[in-house]
């Protein structure tokens, strides 16, 4: 079953998203980033994306500039290579999706990995061509206000993630037969929002 995205790789820089790579700088990895060497990777793969880059306030609480720089700098690299970019926006939804909105058009396509909020939010991220990917919060019993929020994704933004790394190995297919228990979307949608997010 496709898994939306996940960092099972020997490079934490890497993530993936099914078969497809993305190569990003994360919020709390600032020290790794590389520009140039960012710029050579796209340039030699043309399948490439850009992610998990984004803003972070469930570490630190405050943006540092130097977050902001690397978050805008790799924004303006996708853009130029037209490569669709996986987010991350703990606890700072709202400004990781503004950042994004000057490069609507020029980024194809983002990944809202992780969102947990809110729902005022989803007219600006569909608006990017933004997709929603649902994780393991889903399984929680108890999760009353994810589950809520993600009623009101519509269904043709909603793929399926497990975000697993070393240590850390969530089931896709539960997240699957959840997303068909509560909301009745099926595998095959979430497919089909696939196959519209890589074109
Ligand atoms: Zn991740």
């Amino acid at each position: 079953m496709l898994d939306a995205h996940c960092h099972n790789l020997e490079d934490p820089s890497w993530c993936r998203m099914g078969e497809r790579l993305f190569i990003g700088t994360h919020p709390w990895h600032l020290d790794g980033f590389d520009e140039a060497e960012l710029v050579r990777r796209l340039e030699a793969d043309p399948g490439l994306g850009v992610g998990e880059i984004g803003l972070d306030r469930l570490k630190t609480r405050e943006i540092s500039p130097r977050m902001r720089q690397v978050f805008m700098r790799q924004l303006v690299i996708a853009a130029y290579f037209r490569r669709p970019v996986v987010l991350h926006g703990a606890k700072c939804w709202g400004e990781v999706t503004e950042a994004c909105k000057p490069f609507k058009g020029q980024i194809p396509a983002f990944l809202f990995h992780g969102f947990s909020r809110s729902e005022g939010l989803l007219s600006g991220i569909i608006d990017l061509n933004g997709y929603i990917s649902v994780g393991p919060a889903i399984l929680n019993d108890h999760a009353d206000n994810y589950r809520a929020l993600v009623a009101k994704i519509p269904r043709e933004r909603i793929l399926a993630e497990t975000d697993n790394e070393a240590g850390r190995n969530a089931d896709i297919a539960a997240v699957y037969a959840k997303l068909k228990e509560l909301y009745g979307i099926t595998e095959k949608e979430i497919l089909e929002n696939y196959g519209r997010f890589r074109t």
